[in-house]
Order: C-alpha cells, then sequence, then structure tokens
C-alpha cells in the first residue's frame, strides 16, 4: 500500500466510525510494499518495520496430540518466505510446547531475520523470583537472547494488581534496558476502563487488544482502540476472527460475502477489517491448517482497506451471523481446567455447530461422544470457571442452555 492509499484508508475509516471520531494519532504508518511479500507498517518513526500478519502460536498444527513439527516447520518456511517473520508465544501455550516449538524452529533461521514475542503469565507468577526464574526459563526454551516484543500476559483488573504487588513493569523495565527486550508492551482482557488505567501507568511502547468486528462493540474493542491509539501506542491485534468463528460464520452470513465477492474468503473481511485501521501494527492469526496460512499470505499482499460500501457488506452479514443466537466462545481454554471436568469450550464448539447448520442429530452425536464427565450437564455451578473468562460470559448458563438442547 502506498502513502495515498493510506491516506485514502484512514479517510474511509472516518467513514466507518460514526459513534465518536477515531483520533487521528496514527502510529503505525503504512512502509513502502515489496514484491510477493505481505504489507508492512512501520514501527511509530523508527526504520523498523512490521508485518500486518503475524505467525500467532497459539493454535499450532497437531499431530497424535502433540505440537506437529514438521508442519509447523513448513508454515514458518512459507511465512517467511513471504515476509511474515513476526511469530507469536506465551508461556501457557500448548502447556509450554509452544516456546520450545518457536525455539527449534525458529533458530534455524538468522536472529536478526525474525521478531518473536513471548509472555509473562502473571497469573502464574508467585513472587518476584518466580518473575525472573520464569523470564529466564523463556529465553532458553526460546533459544534466544532477547525478545523482540515481551508482554505481561492477559492484563485485567486482577492480573495488573498483581503485577503491580510483583513489580513486573519494573523487572521487564530493567531487561529492556539490558537489552533483553526490545519492546515492551501487554496483552489485555477487561473493560476500557481498566485499560485506561493501565495504559496512563507506564510509556508502553505497543499493546496487544481483542479486535475484530463483532467485537467493536459487543467487547467495547473500539473504545479500547482508541483509548491505545489517542496515547500513541501501537495496537497489535489478536482474535481477528474470534477463535476462528468469523471464518465460518452461518450460512446467512457467509452468503452476503459470497454473493459480494464469490472468490475472497471469509476469513479475508474479518482480516481486511482490522487491517484498515491505521493504529494497528500487527494482526495475529493462528493458522493450524497451511491453506489458512496462505489464504491470509493473500489477503497482507499489497493489502487494500475497505471500501465504504465493502464496511456495509460487514455490518449486513454481521447483523445476519448474531440473529443466529450462538454463545461467543473464542476457545481459549482460559477457563479450564474444570473440577468435575466439564469440557466448556467443546460443549460450546458443539452448541454453536448446531445453531450454525441445524443439525439436532449431529448435535446429540457430538455430545453423547463427549462423555457424561465433560458434558455441560455435569455442571455444578460452583462459578469457577466464570471468574476466569475474558469474554465475561455466563457459562454456568449457558452449559445449562447447551444441556437443555439436548433432545
Ligand atoms: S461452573 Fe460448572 S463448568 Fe464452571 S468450573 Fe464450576 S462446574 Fe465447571
Ligand atoms: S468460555 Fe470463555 S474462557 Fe472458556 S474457552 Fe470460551 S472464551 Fe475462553
Amino acid at each position: 500500500m502506498d502513502r495515498r492509499d493510506f491516506l485514502k484508508s484512514i479517510l474511509t475509516l472516518a467513514a466507518f466510525a460514526p459513534v465518536s471520531r477515531i483520533s487521528t494519532a496514527v502510529a503505525a504508518p503504512a512502509a513502502q510494499d515489496s514484491p510477493g511479500k505481505v504489507s508492512r507498517r512501520r514501527y511509530k518513526d523508527t526504520d523498523l518495520t512490521i508485518p500486518m500478519l503475524g505467525y500467532g502460536m497459539m493454535r499450532l498444527p497437531r499431530l497424535n496430540g502433540e505440537i506437529d513439527i514438521e508442519t509447523v516447520r513448513k508454515q514458518v518456511a512459507i511465512a517467511m518466505k513471504h515476509g511474515v517473520n513476526y511469530f507469536d508465544t506465551a508461556y501457557f501455550y500448548h502447556g509450554g510446547e509452544s516456546e520450545n516449538c518457536a525455539g527449534e524452529v525458529l533458530s534455524q533461521y538468522p536472529r536478526s531475520s525474525y521478531m518473536l514475542a513471548d509472555k509473562m503469565p502473571v497469573s502464574r507468577a508467585r513472587s518476584a523470583a518466580d518473575v525472573e526464574r520464569i523470564f529466564n526459563e523463556q529465553l532458553k526454551k526460546c533459544k534466544v537472547d532477547y525478545f523482540d516484543f515481551y508482554l505481561l500476559h492477559a492484563l485485567n483488573a486482577g492480573t495488573w494488581k498483581k503485577a503491580q504487588r510483583l513489580k513486573v513493569y519494573e523487572f521487564l523495565k530493567k531487561k529492556k534496558d539490558e537489552g533483553k527486550i526490545r519492546h515492551l508492551g501487554f496483552s489485555f482482557h477487561d473493560t476500557p476502563e481498566v485499560l485506561q488505567k493501565i495504559a496512563n501507568a507506564h510509556p508502553w511502547d505497543f499493546a496487544q487488544i481483542q479486535l475484530n468486528y463483532l467485537d467493536w462493540t459487543i467487547y467495547r474493542s473500539r473504545e479500547q482502540y482508541e483509548i491505545l491509539t489517542k496515547l500513541g501506542i501501537p495496537v497489535i491485534v489478536m482474535e481477528p476472527l474470534r477463535g476462528g468463528a468469523l471464518a465460518t460464520l452461518n450460512p446467512q452470513a457467509r452468503e452476503v460475502f459470497t454473493r459480494n465477492a464469490p472468490d475472497a474468503s471469509v476469513a479475508s473481511w474479518a482480516f481486511r477489517y482490522v487491517g484498515s485501521l491505521p493504529n494497528v501494527l500487527c494482526i495475529l492469526s493462528g493458522m493450524t491448517m497451511t491453506e489458512h496460512l496462505t489464504d491470509n499470505i493473500k489477503t497482507f499482499t499489497n493489502f487494500k482497506p475497505l471500501s465504504p460500501a465493502e464496511r456495509s457488506v460487514i455490518t449486513t452479514a454481521l447483523n445476519a451471523y448474531q440473529k443466529s443466537g450462538i454463545i461467543l466462545c473464542t476457545s481459549c481454554k482460559y477457563c479450564l481446567p474444570c473440577p468435575v471436568g466439564v469440557n466448556i469450550p467443546e460443549n460450546f464448539s458443539i452448541y454453536n455447530n448446531f445453531k450454525i447448520n441445524g443439525n439436532r442429530q449431529r448435535f446429540d452425536r457430538s455430545y453423547a461422544r463427549l462423555g457424561k464427565k465433560q458434558q455441560a450437564s455435569s455442571c455444578v455451578s460452583c462459578g469457577l470457571c466464570k471468574k476466569k473468562c475474558p469474554q465475561k460470559i455466563d457459562i454456568p448458563a449457558m452449559l445449562k442452555k447447551v444441556a437443555a438442547a439436548k433432545s
């Protein structure tokens, strides 16, 4: 995207933002496109450029219950060839194996050819010494001596309080001064009011938020984006497809998209939506299937922001999707483990499929396959999971709905 296209995208964005004005504090200007590579954005006024598409390592391909490392190697080779050189892992992903996988696969490339983001699991750390132990362990697992981007993971009102008590920011700032972290930020799951407090507390280099066309209003992502933009904090986007839901939708919503652009994937609309926001630096996608990666590379090569007409197509599709009655779970699994063994995201996934395809027999079969212990009907409403859900889903109530749907 050249400068003229970029400026056009900002004007287009204004048409997309009728509720309140989007700040013009643009922190992520477009960089010059290279042929065959994904578009990049400049980090503030530096020479550093970041690919608009980042390789998320939370939902890696699996084989026989383990990370399928050979497929990851192949995907990383494709990604690197197309300029997708931003990789995002975390202590919790794949039970700690995502960091090992990042280390094993990325160490085959020159360190300066890729950017690695990792995160401090604030909820897991028990003491300041624990924070230091985890950080050192992460460097070792990832086989690096510095992180390009490092985040306090999943901040909310509770974890922020804990991070302050353990002086996590102060420790990580020291690591930044020592050159072990290049950019220091945080990922976030809570209300805009909490975000404002955290964003004001330190001179953050970036922040990672959940942003997509469904959450723009229902999760108040728009307010979050505006808070960060006004403070000049570049945004990294997680959940652009809301755990994959916006790649499939329901038949009615899908039909809206395919009628308007038969050759474009449903997912590409969601990626272009977030990419059209000028303060978005990078959009993370967990590309379990290689065809997801190649489709996303296509979307972000010579990236085209949405036109006003395309934005109204999204509004129409979104209306059709919201009528389906699905549960807005992203399958992040933060609510697990449940003390009695209920497989919360799987119950919601089965229910959502039923709401989308209306096939009751398939719902009954999938629900039975879960087994008694994992089924929604085993929930004893203890409420433990509800506190951990970043989407604020009333999990016990929704599980009752799932259990009641069984014929
Ligand atoms: S409310 Fe239900 S699903 Fe949630 S933790 Fe308790 S028993 Fe498990
Ligand atoms: S219910 Fe909430 S915490 Fe659990 S998987 Fe879904 S979105 Fe994540």
